[in-house]
């Protein structure tokens, strides 16, 4: 067991980990953040590692969990790009049971979205080389949408449902064309069909447009 940590907390913890479907990596990170264990300058300074505390980025506040993903200007606006309300606070992330809760409410994408946080902050770092918040939503929505086509949790099951059809006249065909985003935004595909003027198939197509939302998609 994990020094520190009451039975009910882990075993929570182990429950979320088990279920997702995301990259080791991920996971990781997960169980990291889950632990408290990410190596802040916070954290480094209370283990006597760090000089200060002070945050790379914005050289202004104490870096601490909340401040790096949710607090500093940069997370600010990768969480205003992406259009995502946060309503998480500094006496949330102490409490044990918070990497669960935020799991239900933004699933997935809410993990990459921190995951691509962290690797910014790392550029910046190690690099000396500073992320654009855009580029980090950027990055963000290109491994959330290759995580579900990966994992396969584009697959939606629907019944089957019939559509009217107006037939075309002869020598005429008729395109029906119809798409969707999972998410908005999320990854968006479309698909389409052509009939002849008997209603019998013609050809079909079919593809990727990226991470849109349903009305552009
Ligand atoms: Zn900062």
């Amino acid at each position: 067991m994990v020094v520190g940590l009451s039975w009910s907390r882990l075993r929570g913890v182990l429950d979320l980990l088990w279920r997702l479907q995301a990259p080791e990596m991920l996971k990781f990170f997960a169980w990291q953040l889950a632990h408290g264990i990410i190596s802040t300058q916070q954290l480094l300074w209370a283990r006597h590692v760090g000089l200060d505390t002070f945050c790379f980025n914005c050289h202004f506040s104490r870096e601490d969990l909340y401040h790096l993903f949710f607090e500093c200007n940069n997370a600010m606006a990768v969480w205003a790009s992406m259009g995502i309300t946060i309503l998480v606070t500094r006496a949330t992330l102490a409490k044990s049971s918070w990497l669960r809760g935020w799991y239900t409410v933004h699933g997935v994408l809410g993990l990459v979205v921190l995951w691509e946080i962290w690797l910014a902050r790392n550029s910046l770092l190690f690099k000396n080389n500073k992320i654009p918040s855009h580029v980090i939503a950027s990055r963000t929505w290109g491994l959330y949408g290759l995580i579900l086509r990966t994992f396969r949790q584009l697959v939606v099951h629907q019944e089957e449902r019939w559509v009217p059809c107006i037939l075309p006249s002869l020598a005429q065909v008729v395109i029906h064309i119809d798409r969707s985003a999972l998410g908005s935004p999320g990854p968006a595909r479309y698909g389409g069909l052509c009939k002849d003027n008997s209603g019998r198939w013609q050809c079909g197509f079919y593809g990727d447009v990226g991470i849109t939302d349903n009305l552009h998609a």
